[in-house]
């Protein structure tokens, strides 16, 4: 039996926009029961005190790949088999809890080994974030991620299958969710890392996706569209989505479709950002630059119109593409910031929004909420490049348990 904590907070930021100073959190059983200046109770309490320190939701990142790696080199990630491509996941999936993130949508991991490193995280075999997985990502023969459309023959990656029908796609997706995958993935476009695939261009078609979309809603799971040009963008929507990933090419009727059906975006600015920034001289290859360059202003301008028009926001830094390091999750805020949210804006992009897409009852400091914490020596509102310093991530808490702590 757990004790009840309760936390000491010198500065309190509730993932929905408050922020107070001098406040106190009463958890008991992982879970948040009160929220307070101070709290009085007859129980038992172990006080953990903060109070030098900002203390908010843990973040939570709705868009990575635990088993890449952040290698320029693709298909070197690719090559490995099932025993190197978990343990890869293991090691980043530790770096992720111990860098303040407690929850993660995983977007597509090397055969299927996300499933089984939720598995391992939720024994508490291993430190991870909670993870809610995608399985094998849909997409459509000669599309984004299906090694016809340009890998090597020998490439067994198996993170995608592909589909080219309706019947195809329900099929494909039950027996996704028959393997444990809590979310499905479906490649409405053609992308960028990927070699011979066009990203203006649309992948599975709107009935294909509805026929996926109608297995997973039965089955009370959620889905997301790697969606990056407009045509592709509109039919995922139309379809039923839960998520547009990327969203390049967001023109005003799609940012209103959004709107109206309460669709999200996880724009993952840092994919792009890297990739571009690292370029061939770093060994990223020529075609991921050149579409990365070609999509870069439109992504941006895409970010700004769905701001303004009210577009839930939820942060997701696709981590595992070109030097997008495990870890370095919280850069996603800057560049946010950067795009034009205000600080708390991406603050609540990381926690309260990001955990709503997730479905979980976390990503906010209220009463009946998941107590998955962290405590950053800094003001986030003042500076959100203060969590990208993995040494002032004093301490990192899953449902009330502390599991990192820095002096
Ligand atoms: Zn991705």
């Amino acid at each position: 039996m757990i004790p009840m904590r309760k936390i000491k907070a010198g500065r309190l930021i509730d993932g929905t926009g408050g922020m107070h100073t001098d406040i106190e959190i009463l958890i008991d059983d992982g879970e948040i029961v009160e929220v307070a200046p101070d709290i009085q109770t007859d129980a038992d309490v172990e006080v953990l005190d903060f109070s030098s320190y900002t203390v908010m939701p843990g973040l939570v990142d709705a868009h990575l790949h635990i088993t890449s790696t952040g290698d320029p080199d693709l298909l070197k990630n690719l090559r490995q088999g099932v025993p190197y491509t978990t343990l890869v996941g293991a090691v980043q999936a530790k770096k992720t809890l111990q860098a303040g993130i407690t929850a993660v949508r995983d977007a597509g991991a090397g055969f299927r080994t996300a499933l089984d490193l939720k598995r391992a995280v939720g024994e508490g075999l291993h430190p991870g974030p909670r993870m809610m997985v995608s399985g094998q990502g849909l997409s459509i023969t000669g599309g984004h991620g299906d090694p016809a459309s340009g890998w090597p023959p020998e490439i067994e990656f198996r993170g995608r299958r592909t589909v080219d029908s309706p019947d195809e796609a329900r099929k494909a997706a039950r027996e996704e969710l028959a393997a444990g995958a809590d979310c499905i993935k479906l490649i409405a476009t053609g992308g960028v890392m990927s070699m011979g695939t066009d990203h203006t261009t649309r992948g599975l078609t709107e009935e294909e996706m509805r026929a996926a979309i109608e297995e997973a809603e039965n089955r009370k799971k959620r889905t997301l569209a790697h969606a990056q040009a407009t045509k592709g963008i509109k039919n995922a929507i139309r379809a039923g989505i839960d998520s547009i990933e990327h969203g390049f090419w967001l023109d005003d009727e799609a940012v209103e479709m959004m709107v109206e059906n309460d669709v999200y975006l996880v724009p993952t600015l840092a994919a792009v950002y890297h990739i571009i920034e690292a370029g061939t001289d770093e060994g990223v290859p020529p075609h991921a630059v050149e579409k990365a360059k070609i999509g870069r202003d439109a992504h941006i301008s895409s970010f700004e119109r769905a701001l303004k028009a009210g577009v839930k926001i939820a942060m997701g830094t696709d981590a595992g593409t070109p030097f997008n390091r495990h870890g370095q999750n919280a850069f996603e805020l800057e560049l946010m910031v950067d795009a034009g949210m205000t600080p708390m804006q991406a603050v609540a992009a990381s926690t309260s929004v990001g955990a709503e897409l997730l479905d979980i009852q976390a990503g906010q400091i209220r009463e009946g909420y998941l107590a998955d914490m962290l405590v950053v020596d800094g003001d986030p509102l003042e500076d959100v490049t203060c969590l990208q310093d993995v040494e002032s991530i004093k301490a990192v808490m899953v449902e009330g348990e502390v599991k990192v702590q820095r002096s």
